[in-house]
């Protein structure tokens, strides 16, 4: 007979939330061990006796057969005193170990639970809560570690006998659920309509009707408020926009199942897996002809499958009434302010949006929006790290002090690090916005506090304005001050744990540069713990500056009478008839003189400049709109690529468009589709990039190029450099993890400082 011995287990990772314990259990039932298995704030700790080979299978299966939502970074385990235990038992959570517990990120319903949520004989039939150990609300619900139902928001629903049995059987697919509910003992919906509250099914009921007539609507989600309408209804998504005040920017829709998202888009395998993945972010797919009002001007949709059960029901009801197309659903805020969260914000902030609200009484402590994933040069790729992802960690290669790395001023996210983990905020939007300031502090306080982590570093953008800067200007702690787009490209090196020398490709709309320039499109070179700036863009003035994002005939303009000097109105100067007169000849004069002209070497810009040269449009209603409806036009037959010029200006490489822009200009004239100018550009500034990439490299002894930056999410750019860079023999290395926006830069503002960097 095999010897007794008894062993104390650590489990590390996303251990809590995801049904773990029940798994621990199963398996010691499996092998007839004794101990016991709690969650505590380190992870997961068990206690295992039995015969010997049968505690060694018992912990090879902790990870090998470990639940679907769960992830085991380490399973540590040492040999204590037999006690002749013979049971095996889920012990209470302790809580006084140090802090070093994950928090589950949120996860979409499960096949099981919609099942049994379709099942009219079911007793949670449509019920809008249901959730199990694979499934459910985590990171919005919890408020501190562990991760257990009495630190949660579903503190306050008592369970009812038939919940409580479910919870306390651990052959249940709901034991240990922290957030398992029912009808009759969970959280439940209200509807408000013209003065008049229903609840129950009846709320949900009339909810589906009203969205079937074309209403617009405020449902209380998981995160935060969705605001909802057909999007095959012109009129309520125009009706939307009015609100919003958003006439074009793309909105997200919702469809029932996988089949309607392949009846409106191509679906590839990769962008299905991650539709129906327990992540569910809504994902760019390409568009087929119908549904042009979600997205107007663009060649993708974004489109996520019900990821709650109370999507899920609305769904289940509208197809009951013959409804199984797509619904719009874009977060519940006005332009840039943060996802409302509660009654009262939704009152406040979407009254006069929505004409019915959908409520609930679970509340959500951390808000939070969906996230957004893309497949570009064979990946997926996320656009906004959100719903799903947060609070999951980014491993890092090596190890700091816990630090806090504050972000940029668009797009904001921030990231915590503890050891070698950082963990990213979820996105808090354009700190400019002072109520997505609170957000940041809020949410600030909410991390540190689950993380247990108390920065004593604090690193921030190099722009002096920067509300970022202010912020992390108020906090305790050493500044590290981090120079952007060198924070970009080391955050792709970051997520794929790259330590070595490398080539960083940085291309953006703005970012503030160490001579005081406005900076977007740089080649930088990084080696030992020092980078330079080896090449870029040549300057161009910006009559106006931030406008110029959005008036984006001023950097053509400015480009144009760069390109021709004196001649540029016999050559170009038909093209500005679009302007008013007035104001092209104010901000000419500006040029002349200079004034209120920062210089810039943006790619952004760049890309606004030829969207209008194009004939793409004039004037842009949201950021990066012309780029992203020039690269809507692609793949376009045309040969041929806009050649840059390139000049060594002592040691740093210029980039000149001069030569992309004539070339433009005179396709324009000649006749040509902005489709063909679109290819012309994107297979220029491919060449070109790549080109200028090849050169720095041999010069410098790199093989390593890591691409980052908002414009690496245009698809043919991003494949067009990778394939390029390829071919000269080079690794590529971009982001995936984390957004190649300014949604992603904190993690490399984060590294910069662990890893001690320095310009020179
Ligand atoms: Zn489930
Ligand atoms: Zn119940
Ligand atoms: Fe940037």
């Amino acid at each position: 007979m095999a010897t007794i011995v008894r062993k104390k287990i650590l489990v590390k990772g996303v251990v809590q939330g995801v049904g773990f314990r029940p798994h621990v259990y199963k398996l010691a039932a499996e092998y007839r061990l004794g101990g016991w298995v709690r969650n505590d704030a380190s992870g997961v700790t068990i206690e295992a006796e039995g015969p010997g080979p049968s505690v060694e299978a018992f912990i090879r299966d902790i990870s090998a057969r470990r639940p679907a939502a769960a992830r085991v970074d380490s399973v540590v385990s040492r040999a204590v005193p037999a006690a002749g235990e013979k049971a095996f038992s889920i012990a209470k959570s302790g809580g006084k170990a140090p802090a070093a517990a994950i928090i589950p990120a949120d996860l979409a319903l499960c096949p099981d639970c919609r099942r049994e949520l379709l099942d009219p004989a079911d007793r949670r039939y449509l019920y809008p809560f249901t959730n199990c150990t694979n499934c459910g609300p985590r990171f919005t619900i919890v408020k501190s570690v562990p991760y257990d139902r009495p630190y949660t928001t579903m503190a306050g629903f008592r369970m009812c006998p038939a919940c409580r049995k479910e919870y306390g059987d651990p052959l249940d697919r709901r034991f240990h659920a922290q957030p398992d509910a029912c009808p009759v003992c969970g959280p439940a919906v209200a509807l408000e309509y013209g003065g008049k509250t229903l609840k129950g099914p009846a709320a949900l009921e009339r909810a589906a009707a009203l969205l079937l007539a074309g209403r617009v609507g405020a449902l209380q989600s998981l995160g935060g408020f969705h605001l909802a309408c057909r999007a095959d209804r012109a009129s309520a998504v125009k009706a939307l926009r009015a609100a919003k005040r958003r006439p074009h920017k793309p909105f997200a829709v919702m469809v029932p199942d996988l089949a309607a998202a392949k009846k409106i888009c191509r679906v590839s395998s990769r962008e299905a897996a991650a539709l129906a993945s327990p992540q569910a972010p809504v994902v760019m797919l390409r568009r087929r002809g119908a549904f042009a009002e979600p997205a107007p001007g663009l060649s993708r949709l974004g489109v996520m499958l019900p990821y709650t059960p109370l999507h899920a029901a609305l769904f289940a009801l509208l197809a009951q009434k013959g409804f199984r197309g797509p619904l719009v659903m874009t977060s519940g805020n006005f332009r840039d302010e943060p996802i409302c969260r509660d009654r009262s914000e939704a009152a406040s902030r979407l009254g006069g949006v929505a004409s019915f609200t959908l409520l609930h009484d679970r509340p959500i402590h951390n808000r939070i929006d969906d996230s957004v994933a893309f497949e570009a040069a064979g990946e997926l790729r996320l656009a906004r790290r959100a719903r799903g992802y947060v609070p999951a960690a980014v491993k890092l290669a090596a190890e700091g002090a816990p630090l806090l790395a504050c972000g940029a001023d668009l797009k904001n996210a921030f990231c915590l690090t503890r050891g070698g983990e950082a963990f990213m905020s979820q996105h808090i939007g354009d700190l400019s916005e002072p109520l997505n300031q609170d957000f940041f502090r809020e949410t600030l306080a909410k991390m540190s506090g689950l993380l247990k982590v108390r920065p004593r570093v604090v690193a921030h953008d190099l722009h002096p304005d920067y509300a970022s800067t202010a912020l992390a200007r108020a906090l305790p702690g050493k500044k590290v001050a981090v120079q952007h787009h060198a924070a970009h490209a080391l955050g792709a090196a970051a997520e794929h744990g790259l330590e070595g020398d490398f080539l960083g490709m940085a291309f953006d709309g703005t970012g503030y540069g160490t001579d005081g320039r406005i900076w977007g499109s740089e080649f930088l070179v990084f080696k030992g713990k020092t980078w330079s700036r080896a090449a870029h863009l040549e300057y161009f003035p910006l009559p106006g500056g931030d406008v110029g994002a959005y008036e984006i005939w001023r950097p053509a303009l400015a480009l144009v009478r760069r390109a021709y000097g004196g001649s540029w109105e016999r050559e170009a100067g038909r093209l500005f008839a679009a302007v008013p007169r007035a104001k092209l000849r104010t901000v000419g004069r500006m040029l002349d003189a200079g004034l209120n002209c920062p210089e810039t070497s943006s790619l952004g810009r760049l890309f606004d400049a030829f969207s209008f040269l194009a004939g793409v449009r004039t004037e842009a209603t949201y950021e990066a709109q012309g780029p992203m409806e020039l690269e809507s036009l692609l793949p376009a037959r045309a040969g041929g690529a806009y050649k840059f010029g390139l000049a060594d200006i002592s040691g740093v490489l210029r980039l000149d468009p001069a030569p992309a822009v004539r070339a433009a200009v005179a396709d324009r004239a000649a006749g040509l589709s902005a489709g063909v100018i679109a290819a012309r550009l994107h297979a220029g500034v491919a060449a070109a990039a790549a080109e200028t990439a090849a050169l720095l490299a041999s010069r410098h002894g790199l093989g390593d190029v890591c691409l980052s930056g908002g414009v690496f999410q245009n698809r043919a750019l991003l494949e067009g450099v990778t394939a390029a860079l390829r071919k000269r023999g080079l690794k590529v290395y971009s982001n995936r993890q984390v957004p190649a926006n300014d949604g992603g830069i904190a993690l490399g503002q984060a590294w910069y400082a662990i890893k001690g960097y320095t310009q020179v």
